[in-house]
């Protein structure tokens, strides 16, 4: 539930008091808590590893074991927000035995409650006014990680959010400057690595604006650089819904600031090329190679860190200079920045060679060579 068999009947519960019951504790368990804390009631977490984040709510206690029914006595509602479907539908099956109201995490079907993202009742109700807060979504760039980099723009939406959509690029500090009461929800996904299908998001942000949400889509760099903000942005529209887009630093311009490169440079490059260097399956997509080559602009490569080596056989084979100069960088604008030197011959084995795990952005061009500054706290990786 809801389905449109079963749509549901929506209520408020006043749980000042109440014993509310959370059976697992990670970001799921945490994100219900967060909301949870703030309604007053009596909240347990039984978990055996739970995340620190939980022993700092106020009004939750932690449990750090695993959950027995008799846990269930006295409570009003259970939130189950376990990994292990056979777990978590145990907990549920004692809940209903008991007639405890039940929600399990992103398991609609096992749940006879389902919690709307944002309160029924809104926090800053205009005065006089009793009609439902309207949701909205907004599209975030986050820039390449340091928090100094967010617009105030981005800032002023991530405090006014009440549920965030994040990605793995995203860094938790830009995430700090939420409410303390907000959903954050990590939909991101590393190499490969999905956590949550771009429909399942796009299907998580419309629910939630419908719900009254104020929803921020948290994404690294520009939301419409290589971040998928236009397949969100599409699918809120064709849902009849708008949405507002905050552009964000993206790493090209992070790493060209941290390395002193100036993107373009009378009469050594009057373009700017921003590539992806992976495509759907993974393999390096077919660009135009020789009107790449003969632009003698800048190319900025993104999500090269495997397919980089076969990126430069191409450039080269369509004729541009061996010696032309490169460079890259591992979790620009972060602490655990690193940089690679090269040339367009060199740079994709130095690469490799790095073993990178993070994001990595690679600039070729005779602008490189112009880099000056050699930044604070940077270690060479070459
Ligand atoms: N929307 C993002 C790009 C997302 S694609 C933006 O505008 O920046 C992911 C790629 O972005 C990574 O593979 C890497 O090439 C680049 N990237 C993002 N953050 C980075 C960082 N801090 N340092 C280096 N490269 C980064």
């Amino acid at each position: 539930m809801p389905s449109p068999e079963s749509p549901g009947f929506p209520v408020v519960l006043d749980l000042a008091g109440r014993r509310v019951l959370v059976v697992g504790g990670g970001e799921a368990a945490t994100a219900n808590c967060r909301l949870l804390a703030a309604s007053g009631a009596e909240v347990h977490v039984l978990a055996p590893n739970p995340a620190p984040a939980l022993a700092r709510l106020a009004g939750v206690a932690v449990h750090h074991r695993v959950f027995v029914p008799a846990d269930l006595d006295g409570a009003d509602l259970c939130y189950v927000a376990l990994e292990n479907p056979a777990e978590a539908r145990a907990v549920v099956a004692a809940a209903r035995a008991r007639g405890v109201l039940v929600n399990a995490v992103d398991r609609p079907a096992l749940s006879n409650v389902a919690t709307p993202a944002a309160p029924p009742m809104p926090r800053r109700q205009a005065a006089g006014g009793a009609r439902p807060r309207e949701g909205r979504a907004t599209l975030v760039g986050a820039g390449p990680g340091d928090a100094d980099l967010l617009t105030l723009a981005a800032l002023r939406a991530i405090r006014e959010a009440d549920v965030i959509l994040y990605d793995a690029l995203v860094g938790p500090e830009a995430r700090g400057f939420a409410r303390r009461d907000a959903t954050q929800i990590n939909v991101g996904k590393r190499c490969g690595r999905h956590l949550m299908s771009q429909e399942a998001i796009n299907r998580l942000i419309i629910a939630h604006v419908r719900a009254g949400a104020r929803v921020v889509r948290l994404k690294g760099g520009d939301p419409f650089v290589f971040g998928r903000g236009g397949e969100e942005a599409e699918a809120l529209r064709a849902a009849g819904l708008s949405i507002e887009v905050i552009p964000g630093v993206t790493a090209a311009l992070a790493v060209a600031a941290r390395l002193g490169i100036p993107l373009t440079h009378r009469s050594v490059s009057c373009s700017l090329h921003l590539l992806s260097a992976h495509s759907r399956d993974g393999a390096l997509p077919e660009h135009d190679w020789s009107a790449l080559a003969a632009t003698g602009g800048t190319l900025a490569v993104y999500m090269g860190a495997r397919t980089l080596p076969a990126l430069a056989e191409r450039l080269m084979a369509a004729g541009m200079a061996p010696s032309t100069p490169a460079v890259a960088m591992e979790n620009a604008t972060l602490p655990e920045e690193r940089r690679i030197d090269g040339t367009l011959a060199s740079i994709g084995a130095r690469l490799l060679a790095a073993s990178l795990t993070g994001p990595t952005l690679a600039l070729i061009g005779e602008v490189v060579g112009l880099a000056a500054v050699e930044p604070e706290g940077l270690h060479d990786a070459a």
